[in-house]
């Protein structure tokens, strides 16, 4: 079969998918998500995911103006979402995006925690500068464990929900590239357990993603650099021997935030395209 055909015969399955998950009323059915950094990339098509999947997303990000282009985008699609403006480094902007929740939905079931700083890409650990490990640690950790504290009395209140944090395959090895990023991506997944621990009789599971190279922007320098995609490939020996799409992140991050993974809390799933995730 020629590609053109494959590639037309699997956009049509996904459309049918899609019409018939829509159908259903979606297995998220009723569920109000908040997903923080998504009008770009892996948070905007977990967006997507979760919305197509029937709950009603907050999306959010710093700039306005994308916050105003992804809502449009994805109430375009008839998604039930709407958005607004959040630094998660700031902690009035972290309230007012779970306040919104609250006063707009009348309270909040699933929180995926997505952004991420890496103001040292490629620049060896040892060079960190003190601002710089300040700034991924705030943003990486202290922001996602925050964010998750706001939102768990509100869960509480609804008898349960769902806690997903974004994290990374180099959170399981600090490779040259990643240093203190990856150091605060394995941080998560310590973040992922403790709280998973504390929220559990609550009725509220705490789940991590750990994606490995998906073509966003964020990742853009490793894939445009042909050479160094090259040397990541030969690192990783992907068994997939491909990058990932951020859609393929969604999709796992539906299946934890549903009742289909009722009985997992704790874990981080790696969608890596088969690299090797081992502390
Ligand atoms: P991306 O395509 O560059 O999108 C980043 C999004 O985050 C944008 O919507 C951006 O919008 C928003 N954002 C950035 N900083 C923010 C902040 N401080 N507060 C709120 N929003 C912020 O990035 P991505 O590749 O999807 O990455 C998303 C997550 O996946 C990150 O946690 C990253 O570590 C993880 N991840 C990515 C890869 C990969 O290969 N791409 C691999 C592993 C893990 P504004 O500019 O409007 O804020």
């Amino acid at each position: 079969m020629s590609f053109t055909k494959s590639r037309f015969l699997a956009v049509g399955q996904q459309c049918l998918k899609m019409a018939s998950r829509a159908a259903s009323g979606g297995k998220l059915a009723g569920k109000v998500a908040v997903v923080t950094a998504s009008t770009d990339g892996i948070g905007l098509a977990i967006a997507r995911r979760l919305g197509q999947d029937g709950a009603k997303v907050i999306i959010s990000s710093r700039q306005e103006k994308n916050v105003q282009r992804a809502v449009q985008e994805l109430q375009g699609e008839n998604l039930d979402v709407t958005g607004m403006v959040c630094h998660v480094g700031k902690a009035e902007d972290r309230k007012n995006l779970i306040q919104h929740a609250v006063d707009n939905y009348g309270g909040l079931d699933i929180l995926v925690s997505n952004a991420a700083a890496n103001p040292g890409f490629g620049q060896p650990m040892i060079d960190t500068t003190d601002s710089a490990w300040d700034k991924v640690f705030d943003i990486n950790v202290k922001a996602a464990f925050l964010l998750a504290k706001d939102a768990v009395p509100h869960m509480e209140k609804r008898g349960g929900g769902v806690i997903i944090f974004v994290g990374s395959i180099a959170g399981y090895g600090n490779g040259k590239l990643f240093g203190t990023y990856s150091v605060s991506k394995t941080a998560l997944l310590g973040l992922t357990k403790a709280m998973a621990n504390q929220c559990g009789r609550l009725n509220i599971r705490v789940n991590g993603i750990a994606p490995g190279l998906i073509k966003t922007e964020f990742s853009k320098k490793m894939w445009k650099n042909e050479a160094l995609l090259k040397e990541l490939q030969r690192k990783f020996q992907l068994p997939l021997k491909r990058l990932g799409e951020p859609e393929e992140c969604a999709g796992p991050v539906a299946f934890l935030c549903s009742d289909d993974a009722a009985y997992i809390t704790g874990e981080t799933i790696v969608m890596s395209g088969g690299a090797v995730s081992r502390l």
